[in-house]
């Protein structure tokens, strides 16, 4: 009996994986999490029916949330993640000699350990010494706390349940409460074919509380519309203040870099 695994992006499009064996399914109390084994892209990720990564290219989401960032902020001791429970986002900081901490605000422990099982690409990086998880609402975490992260990446699920709220002018000015001055946040902030009008939000919202925010763009095959936005936010000029960039990546490289922020008209009109 052939499987597959179904993603609508709207009532008339979506993405369709051959699945070889369905590794792990269970209920949360945030959320239905399943992991597969697909024919074409190796492990898939799903929280709530919707596609959260792949074995084959979660390596260009990863690597484009966090390393621009990176090139922005000369010195960055010590990230925060909100979301990224399975590992993927900790794993391109911790490429960093220069961070110290990391924190990683996660509200489903479930996703970690299913993660850590049967993600080891990902979530290998998850016990890292450098690492501390704490398995709370990022809201609530960064409303309650007052901590000076140089950087923060929301590594969130899409705008539904329980990331909801992580698309709301309260968050944005939490994050703002535990930013350094001179502190970078970086969401991901959904597709360009699909989401225009969460972007063109998002970007209005943070535009309130930062002066400097920009979008960017990756091409990312699973996710709908094979094109991915992120946003980047800073209450300082978005300078280069670093040329290191790790060895090993296999998106991002320096010609990226100079290009970060060209996007096709369709997207820059809404961007401003
Ligand atoms: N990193 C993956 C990728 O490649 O796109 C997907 C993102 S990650 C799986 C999304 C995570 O955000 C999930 O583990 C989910 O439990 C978490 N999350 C959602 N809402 C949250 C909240 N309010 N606070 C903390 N974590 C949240």
């Amino acid at each position: 009996m052939k499987l597959y695994f179904t993603e609508f992006h709207d009532e008339g499009t979506g993405i369709v994986f051959k699945i070889k064996k369905e590794l792990f399914s269970a209920k949360s109390p945030y959320q239905e999490i399943k992991i597969f084994d697909t024919y074409t892209f190796g492990r898939l990720l799903v929280l709530d029916g919707l596609v959260m990564l792949t074995e084959r290219d979660e390596f260009v989401y990863h690597e484009m949330l966090v390393h621009p960032a990176f090139y922005f902020k000369g010195k960055a001791e010590k990230v925060g993640v909100i979301g990224g429970g399975d590992g993927g986002t900790i794993r391109e900081i911790l490429k960093y000699p220069d961070v110290k901490e990391t924190y990683l605000v996660e509200i489903d422990r479930m996703v970690v350990d299913a993660s850590k099982k049967y993600l080891p690409f990902t979530a290998s990086s998850l016990d890292d010494r450098r690492v501390k998880i704490f398995f709370e609402d990022g809201i609530r975490f960064l409303k309650e706390r007052g901590e000076d992260f140089d950087l923060l990446f929301v590594d969130s699920s899409d705008p539904v349940g329980p990331a909801k709220a992580l698309y709301s002018m309260e968050f944005y000015k939490s994050i703002k409460k535990n930013l350094k001055e001179d502190g970078i946040v970086v969401f991901q902030s959904e597709s360009p074919w699909y989401h225009l009008d969460i972007i063109r939000e998002q970007i209005e919202g943070l535009s309130k509380l930062f002066s400097s925010v920009k979008l960017y763009l990756a091409s990312i095959p699973t996710y709908p519309g094979g094109f991915w936005s992120f946003t980047i936010a800073t209450s300082r000029e978005l300078v280069g203040e670093r040329d290191y960039i790790p060895e090993g990546l296999r998106y991002y490289n320096k010609s990226i870099r100079e290009t970060l922020f060209w996007l096709p008209e369709f997207v820059k009109n809404v961007t401003g």
